[in-house]
């Protein structure tokens, strides 16, 4: 059998909102009084999936794809960067068998959201709900992380081969 896994990593700040916003995750909308500092949408998720694809066909992160020195990636929609990854898989002949994630947060708390961004991720690679898993923890707040001043997530992704 042919399989391929890979791994994606993700950073980024965050900061508080004198009222709730909103913050996009794992490709859907979710309310919390954080939000996300990046030069694009800040989807973490998706960045952090989108590399773990790449990673698995083993080709170059998503700043290679799409560098944030250049301004027309300034708020992108990180659905553009995962499109990407999967083109590239599929132009290598490669599937998703499962994808796993794990956010590692203070806050926002996804327990709310959870099965919201497992379906959004099943549609966006067009997979099944059962083949996601959307995993949460903390640093029990210690660090950056632990001190809301940040978040993490970490993508898990195992390829087959047609
Ligand atoms: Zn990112």
């Amino acid at each position: 059998m042919n399989l391929r896994i890979g791994n994606g990593i993700d950073f980024h700040k965050i900061e508080k909102l004198d009222e709730e916003g909103l913050m996009v995750l794992g490709g859907t909308t979710i309310r919390s009084y954080y939000k996300i500092i990046a030069h694009s949408d800040g989807d973490i998720v998706l960045h952090a999936l989108s590399d773990a694809i790449l990673g698995a066909c083993g080709e170059a992160d998503i700043g290679y794809f799409f560098p944030d020195t250049d301004q027309k990636n300034k708020n992108l929609d990180s659905k553009v960067i995962l499109n990407k990854a999967l083109e590239i898989m599929k132009s290598k002949n490669y599937y998703i068998l499962n994808i796993d994630i794990t956010l590692v947060a203070e806050v926002p708390k996804i327990n709310l959201y959870r099965d919201q961004i497992k379906e959004s991720l099943a549609q966006l690679c067009k997979i099944s709900k059962d083949q996601v898993s959307v995993k949460a923890t903390t640093t029990e707040k210690m660090g950056f992380i632990g001190q809301k001043e940040g978040i993490a997530c970490f993508a898990s992704v195992l390829l087959g081969k047609n």
